[in-house]
């Protein structure tokens, strides 16, 4: 079932993605190299806590850390470690979940460290942009099919591929609700969307194939031919007109 959230809901809703927001534009400012990814993930669980709130992803199916740091050639659900370093010419994507007040928000960003090669540059700003395009002209009444389709096709058309093995989702009292909303699919296909539906938009974007490997660590989601993959997520509301990004 997709919940629709009620104006009391969404604005408890609203303050837990304003802290993903925040909690994503603290760790961006620390991103540099040489800082490990296990020190992210201290800064952004000591910031979460402070704020009276969760990680929501900590413990989540026995998830180990308060976020998921992607280095490269991950995908997502990468662990935290102190043995990743950041290096000049990474890119590194941090997903965030937090928990307040009942309510769950969540969001992703691929960042760069120090001077990145211009064609992985590409890859992070199409991401990004693939994101945007999903949501183009979406309101109450749309198909999920629809933000699927519009991404699956800007990224095809700059040359990258839609990772298919994970999707976004609706978000809301649990952190993954119903409907998935995969990366690729046909426009007027899957559920209709209506006013007061809060879901997770999360375009994940390979630079070569699409295809994904899991490690052993039954997490970290790599691209099998280790070439980059980026990462862009946000929490967003369906209203009557458009959608709101909440995160
Ligand atoms: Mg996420
Ligand atoms: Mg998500």
């Amino acid at each position: 079932m997709i919940t629709i959230k009620a104006e009391q809901d969404l604005e408890k809703m609203r303050q837990a993605c304003e802290l993903t927001k925040q909690t994503l534009k603290l760790i961006e400012k620390n991103i540099k190299v040489g800082v490990s990814t296990a020190e992210l993930d201290t800064i952004a669980s000591n910031y979460i806590k402070s704020m009276g709130a969760k990680a929501s992803f900590k413990n989540y199916n026995g998830f180990p850390a308060s976020i998921c740091t992607s280095l490269n050639s991950v995908v997502v659900h990468g662990i935290p470690s102190h043995d990743a370093i950041l290096e000049e010419g990474d890119i590194i994507s941090v997903d965030v979940g937090v928990y307040y007040k009942g309510f769950h928000g969540d969001s992703a960003r691929t960042f760069l460290v120090g001077k990145v090669n211009p064609e992985i540059k590409r890859l992070v700003n199409v991401t990004k942009e693939s994101f945007f395009e999903g949501i183009k002209g979406l309101k109450a009444g749309s198909f999920v099919g629809d933000i699927s389709h519009r991404i699956q096709t800007y990224a095809e058309k700059n040359g990258y591929s839609c990772v298919r093995e994970l999707v976004g989702h609706g978000i809301g009292k649990k952190l993954h609700e119903e409907p998935q909303v995969p990366n690729f699919g046909r426009s007027g296909s899957g559920p209709r969307l209506a006013a007061g539906m809060t879901i997770a938009i999360e375009p994940m974007i390979n630079m070569g194939e699409r295809n994904v490997i899991f490690l052993d660590d039954d997490w970290t989601c790599c691209t099998r031919d280790g070439l980059p993959s980026a990462h862009y997520e946000n929490t967003v509301l369906i209203t009557e007109d458009g959608v709101e990004i909440l995160t």
